[in-house]
This record gives structure tokens, sequence and C-alpha cells, in this order.
């Protein structure tokens, strides 16, 4: 395997590239492959010495993914998967970037990257139809088109508690950690953050810690992930179906096959039935269990049996009286929060060296030279692990400085919210394009799916343009206004937007209540997508 940047030609300042493309994750490899199956050139700048994004980044002890590993990878080459085996039902963080670093080896991927190179600003160009990129390595390069693949979690944010800069330990946010590991042996340990990462985490650090303090706003709902190696029989018949699975994975809501949909309402079960298809889908790990009843995500009715049943389950995980209730989720729906997947989370509260703080009435005051303050109270640590989450959808892409048309700023556009015409684009910003965007299926789906669905459908507008000779592309601002009130429509039929969520931007102070992702599901996005398309792209104004 190539050492990352490798072979890499020395830096040209000033260059034109048919495309720029922001971030090497999942998206933006792909993207650069299929450009280049256009014959178009093009750039990758990545802020991470090397590809993965996410998995490049998140390298806390139990990462993993929450999508099973023969559906968490790309399914549009079957020389590329026959390549490669995975080992576990939910693969680690270490072995997605093996993976994804071979995925990269074997298209050649990194001599179009520039690494450790963080993209400042972008700005469009009306009289010359370009973009010029800038980067903080000083680089001014333009290009056609301006594709940001920057992802949706990839703004990792640490909340601004006062104190943090006199702690005289260590800290850490699980969205970058330390490449060569941490040893927390004989350390006190304080955790704060309880979503996924915090759930995924909290048992491995704990099985090392001295000490564990995890520092809980908000009890999560979580279920058993049944990890566990693949069988020989799964992994060879998956090598024989993934690119007709793919296929399938489209047609879904959710971009993933390992389960179906029960379509009927909870009300037309008897309590036994449901009961059944309950401990059934709980058995099988995973999102099989939202799939339960048709109205499991829309009426208060059914996703109350869903979620009675799922705190039952984890009242029974836990034996210490002192904590159990306090790990039971009541304030939300199950769902409408990431739900999550854990591997022995509750039953490390049994252990005698940790101990849960609930923070939701008497929250985090500070940082103390010592350890976290909080309800007047100061426990020491020796290390914190700030398990607090990302600025998710919008964080990492306005952090960009993107200017379009007529020097308007995308940060200022998006004010009141992010605003899209599916997910893709922005109305006054020509040939500008979101991969896995808000007001796309992109974090409520298999993401790989999302993403191959949104990469393909650039790939193929961006070959309408360069063989039609058409200069530009762009949302018209009706179409984009219609999208907008279409995917909040959708929303407020379901029961998403009841949580203090990350979909809502709920977990970063100031930023705007809108419910982000489309909620209509892979496969109706995806006639969406094939309808504009084929209407010489509908909704769309073509410049000349
Ligand atoms: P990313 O992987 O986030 O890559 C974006 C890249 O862009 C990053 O490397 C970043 O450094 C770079 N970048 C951003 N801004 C700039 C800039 N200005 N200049 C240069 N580079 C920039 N999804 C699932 O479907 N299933 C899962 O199991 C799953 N597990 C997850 C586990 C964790 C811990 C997290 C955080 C997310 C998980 N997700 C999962 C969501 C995950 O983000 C996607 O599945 C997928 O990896 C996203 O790929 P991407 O290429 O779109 O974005
Ligand atoms: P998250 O879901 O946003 O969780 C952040 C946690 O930190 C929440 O418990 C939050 O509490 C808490 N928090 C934030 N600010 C706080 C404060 N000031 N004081 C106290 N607590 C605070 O972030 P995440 O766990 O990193 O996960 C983000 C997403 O990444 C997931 O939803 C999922 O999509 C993806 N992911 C997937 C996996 C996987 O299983 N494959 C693993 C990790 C991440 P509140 O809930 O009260 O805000």
């Amino acid at each position: 395997m190539a050492a990352q940047g490798e072979g890499a030609p020395a830096r040209a300042k000033s260059e034109q590239f048919d495309a720029v493309i922001v971030g090497a994750g999942f998206a933006g490899m792909y993207m650069l492959h299929r450009l280049r199956g256009l014959g178009l050139t093009a750039r990758v700048f990545e802020a991470g010495v090397g590809v993965g994004g996410t998995w490049y980044w998140n390298r806390y002890p139990g990462a993993r993914c929450d999508v099973e590993s023969l559906e968490y990878q790309y399914g549009f080459s079957d020389e590329v998967q026959r390549g490669w085996t995975w080992s576990e039902r939910y693969a680690a963080q270490p072995e997605i970037l093996r993976y994804q670093n071979y995925v990269a080896d074997k298209l050649d991927l990194r001599r179009d990257m520039r690494f450790e190179t963080r993209v400042t600003s972008a700005t469009y160009d009306e009289h010359t139809g370009l973009w010029t990129v800038e980067t903080d390595k000083g680089d001014s390069v333009s290009a056609r088109f301006c594709i940001m693949a920057t992802g949706c979690l990839s703004a990792a944010r640490v909340p601004d508690f006062e104190g943090l800069e006199d702690f005289q330990g260590d800290w850490y946010h699980t969205g970058g950690w330390p490449h060569e590991g941490v040893d927390f042996s004989g350390k006190r340990v304080a955790v704060i953050g309880t979503g996924s990462s915090g759930i995924q985490s909290i048992p491995v650090i704990a099985a090392q810690a001295a000490h564990m303090t995890v520092f809980q706003r908000t009890a999560n709902f979580t279920l058993p992930a049944g990890n566990r190696p693949l069988t020989q029989g799964e992994i060879a018949r998956s090598k024989e179906t993934l690119l007709e699975d793919r296929k399938h994975a489209r047609e879904t809501p959710g971009g993933i096959i390992c389960f179906e949909y029960n379509e009927t309402l909870a009300g037309d079960l008897t309590p036994e039935a449901r009961e059944r298809e309950l401990d059934t889908r709980w058995n099988q790990g995973g999102f099989a269990f939202l799939g339960a009843f048709g109205d499991l995500m829309a009426t208060h009715e059914a996703n109350d049996i869903a979620a009675d049943f799922a705190r039952e389950k984890m009242r029974a995980s836990v034996k210490n009286p002192d904590v159990v209730e306090k790990l039971l989720p009541f304030d939300h729906p199950v769902g409408v929060k990431r739900l999550c997947l854990d591997t022995d989370y509750l039953q490390t509260f049994d252990q005698p060296h940790v101990d849960l703080v609930d923070v939701r009435e008497t929250p985090v005051e500070r940082i103390s030279k010592k350890g976290v303050v909080c309800g007047g109270r100061e426990y020491e640590a020796d290390a914190i692990v700030f398990a607090t989450g990302f600025d998710a959808m919008t964080g990492a892409l306005l952090a960009i400085d993107v200017t379009g048309r007529g020097g308007a700023k995308l940060k200022e556009k998006w004010a009141a919210g992010p605003r899209t015409y599916l997910g893709l684009g922005s109305a006054g910003f020509p040939n500008l394009f979101f991969i896995t965007g808000p007001g796309s299926p992109s974090v409520l789906s298999n993401m790989i799916v999302s993403i191959e669905q949104h990469v393909d459908w650039i790939t193929d507008c961006v070959k309408r343009l360069t063989d039609g000779n058409i200069r530009s592309i762009e949302p018209t601002r009706e179409a984009e206004d219609a999208w907008v009130s279409h995917v909040n429509e959708l929303a407020s039929e379901t029961l998403y937007p009841q949580a203090n969520s990350w979909y809502m931007g709920a977990n970063i102070p100031g930023k705007p209540r809108v419910f982000m992702p489309y909620t209509g599901g892979v496969n109706v996005y995806g006639e969406k997508l094939a309808e504009v398309a084929a209407a010489d792209y509908e909704g769309f104004r073509l410049g000349a």
C-alpha cells in the first residue's frame, strides 16, 4: 500500500481543472473516480493526511459502523468488491480505513489528491464561469465545477466550556482521535456525551481506566449490535450478489436490505403480534427495530409501543439499581435521534469503577484544572473525552467562505437554515454540487448508498453539460423554495422534529432549528432524481 500522499507531484499554486472536489472520504473518492471516467481533470483537497474522512478522523476505541459491513461498502464495482473481504458483521474503524486505502490504491486515486490542505474559500466568477478555490496552503486553483464532499459529520465540536485551556490532564474529541491511540490504564477518565460515539467508546475505555465518570445529558435508546465474525457463507454470498443487492438497496427507504419495513400499522396488529415483531427485530440487532410497524416514526401511539419495549429491554440489561432509571430515555420518541447500537454499553454501569452523572438538570458548569465541575461539585479526572458530536450537515460546508453570483455568500443565504434543491445545489451558486447535502436522505440512510446515488447523478449531469456545451447549471429559486417546503412538510408528518437532535441543529447553540435531511426515503428520492434528469434537469436553469 502506498503511503499517504507519497509520490504527489510538487504543489503548483495556480492550476486549472475541470473540477475541484473538497474532501477525500467515501464521497470525494468515488466522485474523483467517476469524473476521471468522463475524461475530466480533477483536484481533490483533503484536510487530513490520508483518505477516509469519517474513518480517518474517528479512531476512538470501539468505533465501528452501525450499518452492516456487507452493506456499508461501495457497490459500484465488482472488481473492487471481490478484492476485499470483511471480517465482522460491523467492521471496526481500522478495518474500514484499510478498505478505503485499498480502494484508493486500486483506483490509483491519490495522485490527484492533496492532503493536509484545507479549502478556505470558493468563489464563482460570472464572467469566466469558473470557481476559484483557495486553501490554507496558499493554493488558488480554478475549475468549472466545485463539488463539496465535505461530509455531514466532519466538523467535530467541543462545547464552549469555560476553563478547558487550564485543564491539567489530557483531553480528546472522539472525532479527532490521536493516530497513535491513547492508553487510559490507571487513569481517571471523564466522558462527556452519550450519543453513538460515547456509547461505543465508553465500554472499551472503561475496560482500561482505573475510574470512569460518564456525564449524560440525554439518555439514548440503544440496542445490542449483535456484532460477530461473518461466516464464510455470508461472505461468499455477498460477493456474488453485491451489485444486485445495491440496486435493491436503492429501492428501499433506508438504502439497507438486511431487513424489511413492516408496512402494517401498529394498531392493526394484536398485542402479541406486535411483541413478536419487536422482539424478532430487537434480537436481529441494528435498525430493523425501527421498521417494526408502518407508523412507528409517524405516530406517538405506535412509537410509544416500541419505546416501551426498548426501555424494558434496556432496564433488564442493568443490575445497578442506582443508575438503571437514569439510563432510560423518556424525553424523546425512539428513532428520532439516531438509534445507537452498542456492545455491552449498559452493562458497563454495573462495574464499581464507573459512575454516571446526570447533567440534564445541573449542566456541566466548567472545566477546572483538575476535572469537570457540575452541580457545584468537582469530578477529578486525568483525561476528558468529549463525545459531544458535530456541527452536522452544514458545519464543514459553511466553514468554507463560499461566494456565488453577485457576491452572494452561502453562509448568509443559509442563515435561517440550509436552502437547496434536492440537497444537490443552491440557487445563485452555479456548478456547485453538494454530496449528501441537506435536503437529501443522506444521514437517514446507508450513507454509501446515498453517496453513490448523488455521485452518479452529478456525473451524468456534468456529462450532459460538457457534451452539450452548456456553461452552467443551478437550481431556480422556485424549484428550491418548493423543495425546501416539501422537505419541511414531509418532516412535519413524522416524529423527527420532536427531539433536540443534531438532525435539527439543536446541539449547536444559535444554529437554526430546521430538520435538515429528507425523510421521504432513498427510493422515493431516487425516483425524483431520475425524473428531474429525464426532464433535462427540470427545476435547474441551464446557462448557455
Ligand atoms: P466524510 O467521511 O466526513 O469526509 C469528508 C472529508 O472532507 C473529511 O475527511 C474532511 O477532513 C474533509 N473536509 C471537510 N472540509 C474540508 C475543507 N474545507 N478542506 C479540505 N477538506 C475538508 N454512516 C453510515 O451510513 N453507516 C455507518 O455505520 C456510519 N458510521 C459512522 C460512524 C461515525 C463515528 C461517524 C462520525 C459517522 C458515521 N456515519 C455512518 C456517517 C459517515 O459520515 C458516512 O457514512 C460517510 O463516511 C461520509 O462520507 P463523506 O465522504 O461524505 O464524508
Ligand atoms: P451526538 O449524537 O451528537 O452525541 C453527542 C453527545 O454529547 C450527546 O449525548 C449530547 O447530549 C452530548 N453533549 C453535547 N454537548 C453537551 C454539553 N454541553 N453538555 C453535556 N453533554 C453534551 O454525537 P456522536 O455520538 O458523535 O454521533 C453523531 C452521529 O455520528 C451519530 O448520530 C451517527 O449518525 C454517527 N455515528 C455513528 C456511529 C456508529 O455507530 N457507527 C458511531 C458514532 C457516530 P444531548 O443529546 O443532550 O445533546
